[in-house]
């Protein structure tokens, strides 16, 4: 992980990397009582993958600015989870407010420290493909304002603030190899960095909705129905994703993609998350590659290859007071 502190015309800006996630292991459980969310046990791992994430204090109040190849579907209003992490950690840290949109048209709304402050979003991680682009901005937010409001708040506070934002935002707070339990706010940083891990990503640019998935795998339980997803084993690693089978039935587009990929023997394909995202695991970078360009004939969609953070020496440490 990243970080760099600059002075800029306006002052002093924090740039943090905000990786991509995968999930190598999904196991869900039932949902819990209270907020209904399920309780789930995964291996999650950051990619190399990034988007980079600006702050900096600016003399004409709020802004919000997002750049980059993968824009598409990006709000830049307070929809955007990067926007609502500044205003939580605002209110939290006894900030003035991070204006709402209205007081936007008056420069300077909201007045003090934190309305006086750009974020830039230069976005690479594909929109809502299951990779947590959303929440890896906001959490790299939360980082690089700790450090631009010098309010020297552990990690591990950090991270437990994102649990608000969205299930995910914890491990990309921490953005460690880790198992992640409870419904994503128990982050448990590996102690032995993994092997290294190349994984192809193929991106349908399909839009499924991770509740509707959810749903899904709630009513086949119901019904009695068990559709596990795939099992693979690569060395020690066991990889597998219990909503795979509920996204492939909400997304028919999806089902066919996967389909085709399967029979044309891509290896350890698999759902990432609830999707769109598919995605093929290696321990070989030059495998990696091959498979890649094989897969880019066959799916006639966009494919990349990403590297696993796998070393643990190489990710955001957590701060020690
Ligand atoms: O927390 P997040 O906004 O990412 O979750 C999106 C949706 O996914 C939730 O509204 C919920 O329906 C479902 N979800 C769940 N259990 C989880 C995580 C997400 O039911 N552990």
């Amino acid at each position: 992980m990243s970080r760099t502190s600059q002075p800029d015309s306006a002052g002093r800006s924090v740039t943090v990397h905000a990786h991509a996630k995968l999930n190598i292991s999904l196991a869900i459980g039932p949902r819990r009582a209270g907020d209904g969310y399920h309780l789930l046990e995964s291996l999650m791992v950051p990619l190399d993958l990034h988007d980079e994430v600006t702050v900096a204090k600016s003399a004409g109040g709020f802004r919000l600015e997002v750049t980059g190849p993968t824009i598409a579907g990006v709000p830049t209003d307070s929809s955007n989870l990067a926007w609502r992490s500044a205003q939580l950690l605002a209110t939290e840290a006894g900030l003035s407010e991070i204006p709402s949109p209205n007081a936007l048209e008056t420069p300077g709304g909201g007045g003090g420290i934190s309305a006086n402050l750009s974020i830039r979003l230069h976005k690479q991680i594909p929109v809502g493909g299951g990779l947590a682009g959303g929440s890896a901005d906001a959490a790299a937010t939360l980082i690089g304002l700790n450090e631009l409001w010098n309010l020297n708040w552990p990690v591990e506070r950090l991270a437990a603030l994102g649990a608000r934002l969205g299930s995910d935002v914890p491990f990309c707070t921490i953005s460690r190899p880790s198992w992640v339990r409870g419904r994503g706010e128990r982050v448990e940083p590996l102690a032995e960095s993994l092997p290294p891990l190349w994984a192809v990503l193929i991106l349908p640019g399909l839009a499924v909705s991770t509740r509707a998935v959810y749903q899904r795998l709630d009513a086949d339980r119901l019904a009695g129905i068990a559709r596990p997803g795939r099992k693979h084993q690569l060395g020690l690693l066991e990889c597998f994703n219990d909503l795979e089978q509920a996204a492939l039935s909400v997304s028919r587009p999806l089902a066919e993609t996967f389909g085709s990929l399967e029979a044309f023997g891509t290896p350890r394909l698999m759902v990432a998350g609830s999707g769109s995202t598919l995605f093929a695991l290696f321990d070989n970078a030059s495998q990696a590659r091959e498979w890649e360009n094989r897969i880019r004939l066959e799916a006639r969609c966009a494919v990349m290859v990403a590297a696993v953070l796998s070393d643990t020496s190489n990710c955001r440490r957590p701060h020690r007071p």
